[in-house]
Order: C-alpha cells, then structure tokens, then sequence
C-alpha cells in the first residue's frame, strides 16, 4: 500500500525559521562574543529575590493549581494600577489580560483581529517574533520604513491616502527591537488619529520602556486612544523564564482573547504570576533593581557606541540608543553584513546581520548589535574583532 503523507496547513506556506534562531546556535562557541542574541543579562536577574517570592508563594496551596484564563486576580490588580499611572487614565482590571510573555499576546490578538488576507502595516526593519505571527495569520504584510524617530507616518499617511486599509499597525515604539529608536511623541498623538480617522487597530508592543537610560520613555501610544492595544512583560526587568507578559485592551477584545487562550493553554502558571506579583508590589526593591540594570545597560550602550564611533568613524551610521537593549548600525559603503558574517564568527564576533528583519528594504550593509550580555572591555574587544574582520 502507498503511503498518503498528510499536509499541514495552507497558510504556514511562507513561514521560515527566524535567521536570529539558527544564527543563535552558532554563537554558542565560548570564544565568540556575541552581541548577536538579544537576551537580557542574566547576571542582573534577581534570582535570590525570585527565590523568597516563591517560597512564599508555596505556602499558599492556590498557587499549584490552575487560575483564571485571564491571568492571576492579584497580578491583574497590580498591572492594572501600573498601566493607569503608564497611560494617565484609570485602567479597568477587566482591560487586564495576562499572557505567556507578550509574545503570546501577539499571537493570541493576530487570532482575534486578523481575517485571511487582513492588511498588517509592521516597521521595517521589523520584530521577527511579530513577523512570524504575522504572517502564520496569513496576513498581507506591508512595511513603513523607521527614521531616527521611529516609523515614519508620513509614509503612512501616503498608503493611506492610497487607499490601504489596515486592520492593524504594529509598533515597537520605546528602544525599537531592532531598529534601537523610540516613536516621537507627535508621532503618536498622529498614529492614535489615524487609527480612530482609518478604523484600524495599533498594537503598542512595549517590552523595552521601562529600560530607559536618562529619562523616561514619553507617554504610550495607548494613552492617545482606547484603539492601542499595549503590551508588555516582565521579561527584560525581571526574568523572561517567569513568562509573564500583559496586555491592555478594550473588553470585548480581551473576551476573545480568552476564548483562545483557553483553547492554547488553559491559563498561565499561577506559581510565576504570583512570584511577579510579590516583586512588582516591593516598590522599595524594584525602583532600585531597575535602576541597576538601567545603569548598567546604559554604560554598556555608551561603550558600544564610542567602540564603533572610534573604529569606523564615517564608514558606519549607528543608533545613540537612549534606551533598550540594541544599536541598529548601518555601514555607508558597500560592506555586506550577511557576506560578512562568517568572516566575523572567525574573528570571534557575533551580530545580526540586518536583512534578517527586513521586510522591503533589504537592509544589506545593516547590523543589530546587543549591548547587553557584555561589559565595557568585551564590547571593546568585540568593536575590534569585526574591525579585523573587514580588514
Ligand atoms: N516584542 C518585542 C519587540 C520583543 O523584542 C520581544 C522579545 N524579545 C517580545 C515582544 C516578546 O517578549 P516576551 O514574550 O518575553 O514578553
């Protein structure tokens, strides 16, 4: 008898495996530094604090067993009273969604607001976790490019006029993942407009903001309209492994949302929502864990900039991040990040080359550098090592 292999699905067509996931693997090799892999430090992660939190958690038997679809009660009040002070209104709990990090927020609302064939507007370059969903939607993608000020809405506004309709925009719009730039504050004042004048959903995506350097991030898009759905973690302040992220959205979103997040996984762990819970409600402890981690980072972005600013001079544009975890740089010749790259990993030095997130503009001289997993010396050491790989 023949065998009949059985299909998967139509629209996981044009999926791929993120380049940045493959590329991961590579740089695992201890003498390579990477600022390839986008992680938070570990070393700044408050283990013995995560500790205490669940070792108090587990006295309360509640916490070993299943809890609502919609996140844990006690989370969803802290969040809730947090998101009033980020957005500058009084944030109803019942606009709380709790989710597996905010990537499954992403996932869960491309379910919700997208039909087959939907229009998605994204930045480009792009979030690949964003792309990815994005696209398994069966979305149609269009991209609007990022200047130093974040997605250029001019160019918006012209696909607008054109006659696009999206059903959704997506922005990154504090510390861009990739592109390293925040969204000006007119800027989204105008993309709140444009979202109440055109009908169309933004999906604030903002994992990023609370990892500003000197000054606060400026307000969220989400408090210009009640048309952003804003989404965040505690992924990169406290530990992406609790897997806790959040997002902010009228009700009757939120109400789909959990009809399929029962149908994904029930509900997320109670045990990590209510270790989060403990540490975001230690206000003392975390203004001050935060802000080691701001110091940190920020001494690492300086480092970095200076590194490459020293090396290259006008050969490379790079990104003065004011926040985040990443430097978008741009060489302003010929120089081929991808074709690079292996002679980089021989010099012992990882990055992203740029094409991996780009959606229209293939971003060939381009690079994402993380600056987070290295102090100031490695960075160094790291700025000369792709230096000596150009040659
Ligand atoms: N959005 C952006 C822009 C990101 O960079 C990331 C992770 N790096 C996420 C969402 C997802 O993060 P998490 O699921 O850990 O909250």
């Amino acid at each position: 008898m023949s065998l009949t292999i059985p299909a998967l699905a139509g629209k996981l067509a044009g999926l791929q495996s993120s380049a940045i996931r493959d590329l991961l693997k590579l740089t695992a090799r201890e003498d390579i530094i990477s600022l390839a892999g986008g992680l938070p430090d570990a070393a700044l992660m408050p283990r013995e604090r995560i500790a205490r939190a669940a070792e108090t958690a587990l006295c309360d038997p509640a916490v070993l067993q299943y809890t609502e679809s919609s996140g844990w009660p006690a989370l969803r009040e802290v969040i809730a009273a947090r998101e009033s002070a980020a957005i500058g209104r009084s944030v109803p709990v019942g606009e709380v969604f709790i989710t597996h990090g905010s990537q499954q927020a992403l996932s869960l609302l491309a379910e919700v607001l997208l039909d087959p064939g939907a229009l998605v507007i994204v930045e480009d370059p792009a979030y690949v976790g964003a792309l990815q969903v994005f696209r398994a939607a069966g979305a149609r993608i269009v991209a609007v490019p990022l200047d130093s000020d974040g997605m250029r809405l001019d160019i918006l506004e012209d696909l607008l006029a054109a006659g696009e309709r999206p059903a959704l925009v997506h922005t990154v719009s504090n510390f861009h993942n990739p592109g390293g730039v925040t969204l000006a504050p007119e800027r989204r004042r105008r993309l709140a407009e444009l979202a109440e004048a055109h009908g169309f959903w933004v999906i604030e995506d903002d994992p990023y903001g609370e990892l500003w350097f000197d000054r606060p991030a400026p307000a969220p898009v989400a408090s210009y309209s009640p048309q952003v759905i804003r989404l965040s973690s505690v992924s990169k302040i406290l530990s992406p492994a609790l897997r806790v992220g959040w997002m902010i959205a009228p009700e009757r979103v939120s109400r789909a949302v959990e009809l399929l997040k029962q149908g994904a996984d029930l509900c997320g762990s109670s045990l990590t929502q209510q270790i989060t819970t403990d540490l975001l409600t230690d206000t003392t402890w975390l203004a001050a864990h935060v802000d080691a981690i701001r110091t940190t980072y920020g001494t690492r972005a300086r480092a970095l900039t200076t590194a490459l600013r020293t090396t290259f001079a006008d050969r490379l544009h790079c990104t003065d991040p004011t926040g985040g975890m990443f430097i978008w740089a741009e060489f302003t010749d010929t120089t081929d990040t991808t074709a690079l790259l292996p002679a980089a990993l021989d010099a012992g030095v990882a990055y992203v080359p740029g094409g991996a997130f780009a959606v229209t503009n293939t971003a060939d001289n381009s690079l994402r550098l993380c600056f987070t997993t290295s102090d100031e010396a490695t960075l160094t050491a790291a700025v000369d090592r792709l230096s000596s790989a150009i040659g």
